[in-house]
């Protein structure tokens, strides 16, 4: 099989992973003729859109899409009928320069099906970003999908090299989790967000001294996570609990909201639509409020109905969308004080009227 259909075949298979925005990672550049890439905002970026509307990296990629799992809600499960593929290390390696030097992309974002082991996938993921940063001292931004059962030596390697790492949640509830996905084991999945927090920590302690050496590099732009939405029957309220528990824990940089899309032949164990890409925008802005604005999950949800509201929103004059999708907030402030936008430069009163209501 050439790379071109491979390739065909590869980038459409890590269409359904969300996580993997590009922000919050230490600043590179090669301006000084050394090396290539860089992880500047808005430079050699080349994003495509999904037929559902996500906005995807055009090298958002797999390694493989064969698995020896069979997690019903995903089209590489082992019992999908879909064409399979692999990448060599040299073809993701050259794709990624190639890529990067025609300007398409910022940077890799990998991920694999499962093959022989977790320790043998691991190591093929971490393979291709040593080969990019030692071989070809790429610069540009990488992120790499985590095996949970990893080997810790091979989590501190892939540490070394990626910006970021993210091993996903899949399901709000433990109890889907065992019927979607009964190979995969939450204890696993949670253990290893709490290897990579303690390696995070560590890597974030400046206190370096004469004595004591600086502690190695790991993923400066940290860890983050993705969540279908509607594969199982969990609410919202369900869904953003489990955020929170997910920030306060293992000081994840994000919770990505993935609305479950039908794959073919699907597993009765599925609902036959997916559910309306506003439920995973109305998570979005509830996510938002509870990481810049200090609300908790209860104060968001209307506790009678346990599910944010989906109907369409009309901006009018001095009074912003999300403001009047969250009315039910009955402490919230109006018009622009209870804005999400980032640009509200009311902000920080907001935490703080918040916290002494
Ligand atoms: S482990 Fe599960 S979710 Fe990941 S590729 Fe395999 S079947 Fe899909």
């Amino acid at each position: 099989m050439d790379v071109q259909r491979k390739l065909e075949i590869l980038a459409d298979a890590a269409k359904y992973d969300a996580s993997c925005a590009s922000s919050g990672t230490e600043k590179r550049d090669s301006s000084d003729g050394k090396g290539l890439g860089s992880t500047a905002p808005g430079m050699g970026i080349c994003h495509s859109y999904a037929p559902d509307g996500r906005c995807i990296s055009l090298l958002k990629v797999l390694l493989t899409n064969a698995c020896n799992y069979d997690c019903l809600y995903c089209v590489n499960r082992t019992s999908s009928n879909v064409p399979r593929a692999r990448f060599t290390i040299d073809e993701v390696v050259n794709l990624t320069l190639d890529f990067y030097r025609r300007n398409y992309i910022e940077g890799l974002f990998l991920s694999s099906g499962i093959i022989r082991s977790a320790d043998y996938t691991m190591e093929q993921v971490v393979s291709v970003a040593r080969k990019l940063r030692e071989e070809h001292h790429f610069r540009g931004y990488i992120h790499l999908k985590t095996i949970p059962e990893a080997d810790d030596a091979l989590i501190t390697e892939a540490g070394k090299y990626a910006d970021r790492l993210s091993i996903n949640i899949e399901v709000p509830e433990e109890t889907s989790l065992a019927r979607l996905a009964p190979e995969k084991d939450v204890r696993a999945i949670r253990r290893t967000m709490g290897r990579l927090r303690l390696k995070l920590d560590e890597a974030q302690d400046n206190n370096s001294t004469a004595t004591k050496a600086k502690p190695p590099r790991f993923a400066p732009a940290g860890q983050s996570t993705q969540m279908i939405i509607g594969a199982d029957t969990a609410d919202d309220q369900t869904i953003l609990n489990t955020s929170a528990n997910l920030y306060g824990s293992y000081k994840l940089k994000r919770v990505y909201y993935s609305a479950f899309s039908p794959i073919p032949d699907a597993s009765r164990a599925l609902p036959l639509a997916a559910p309306p890409l506003v439920r995973e925008h109305r998570l979005y802005q509830a996510d938002w409020l509870m990481r810049f604005y200090g609300f908790d999950a209860g104060e968001i949800v209307d506790e009678a109905v346990r599910m944010l509201p989906l109907d369409t929103i009309r901006n009018s004059p001095g009074r912003c969308g999300t403001a009047t999708a969250f009315r039910w907030m009955s402490t919230a402030p109006a018009a622009k004080t209870c804005c999400a936008c980032p640009a509200s430069a009311a902000r920080p009163s907001i935490v703080s009227s918040r916290r002494a209501a």
